[in-house]
């Protein structure tokens, strides 16, 4: 049984045996800001429903969460919106990168998935429109998910990438065109580029996915509900939509719901076992961690634990 497992000893040897990749891939820097991160940083932690919790390397350091967010913003969309929300937006895998502009043209401005850009646009047009303060209700959710009263915006990684948002400026045009947008473009990209602005360490991400993992109870936390149907849709988009074009491989290798973000974090989570979150920042080319997906795989492999 699981909690007769040694997952801090599982943890210790997995990344030792992962050291070989260490080097592989760099850090994210069409994000001037993300571009000065150390690459070598690596931290891992565990949180086990009714367990114990592990961790190694530097679990305790913030980084930016980037894509993550839009984990966070889609529980408050659903929350908000319920069914509707699936009017403006689909749930199938993309295939696509992450910001890739294509295939909202030929689908006529409704997003595949609400964790590629174009989806997670039209879910943080759909906080605006209903959140009189967006901003301030997304940081108290994630600050009480977490446990940590000190989860913050950096006002330095948000400037940055609105500073540079060409791509995301031409996709949520493209969404405005096909009104799929409601509130002004400018406003929606500071929102978007301010959720995914946030920092949270491996154990602040771990500690608020435990909600996630939580399956079989209703979610309930600072305003935002989703009954127990809905706490599994957000896990489904997670397994097959977390990871853009890189999904099936994640499914393939790690075999758990999660979600990545080019800060090099990604938190997963085995339904009603745990959440666990991994953090570095050198990615592959589809704007994921290498070093984390091979500690996920690794650690799926070596507990023989997995969904599947
Ligand atoms: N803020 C980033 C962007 O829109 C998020 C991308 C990611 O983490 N995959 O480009």
């Amino acid at each position: 049984m699981m909690h007769d497992r040694n997952y801090q000893e599982i943890i210790e040897n997995i990344c030792r045996e992962i050291q070989p990749y260490a080097q592989l891939g760099r850090q994210a820097d069409y994000i001037p800001a993300l571009a000065s991160v150390d690459p070598d940083k690596f931290g891992i932690y565990l949180s086990v429903l009714g367990g114990d919790d592990c961790m190694y390397g530097d679990y305790d350091t913030c980084f930016s969460i980037q894509s993550i967010a839009k984990v966070f913003s889609l529980a408050i969309a659903l929350s908000l919106e319920g069914e509707n929300l699936w009017m403006r937006l689909g749930k199938e895998p993309s295939g696509t990168p992450f910001n890739s502009l294509v295939q909202l043209e030929y689908e006529h401005g409704r997003p595949r998935n609400p964790f590629i850009n174009a989806g997670a646009l039209v879910v943080a047009d759909v906080l605006l429109s209903h959140l009189d303060d967006a901003q301030e209700f997304f940081i108290q959710f994630v600050r009480q998910l977490s446990g940590n009263v000190t989860v913050d915006y950096s006002m330095e990684v948000a400037e940055s990438e609105y500073e540079t948002a060409y791509l995301n400026a031409s996709i949520a045009y493209l969404l405005k065109h096909y009104v799929n947008l409601h509130n002004p473009v400018d406003e929606v990209l500071r929102f978007y580029s301010m959720i995914c602005s946030v920092e949270m360490s491996c154990r602040d991400l771990a500690r608020a996915f435990v909600a996630f993992a939580k399956s079989d109870e209703p979610f309930d936390h600072a305003g935002v509900k989703l009954s127990v149907s809905g706490v599994k849709r957000i896990n489904a988009i997670m397994q097959t939509c977390g990871f853009y074009d890189e999904a099936g491989e994640f499914s393939f290798l790690v075999g758990l719901p999660g979600k990545s973000g080019v800060g090099g974090g990604i938190v997963a989570v085995y339904p009603s076992r745990y959440s666990i979150a991994v953090w570095s920042p050198r990615l592959n080319k589809h704007g994921n961690s290498i070093m984390g997906i091979k500690a996920l795989e690794r650690f799926t492999t070596e507990t023989s634990e997995s969904i599947f």
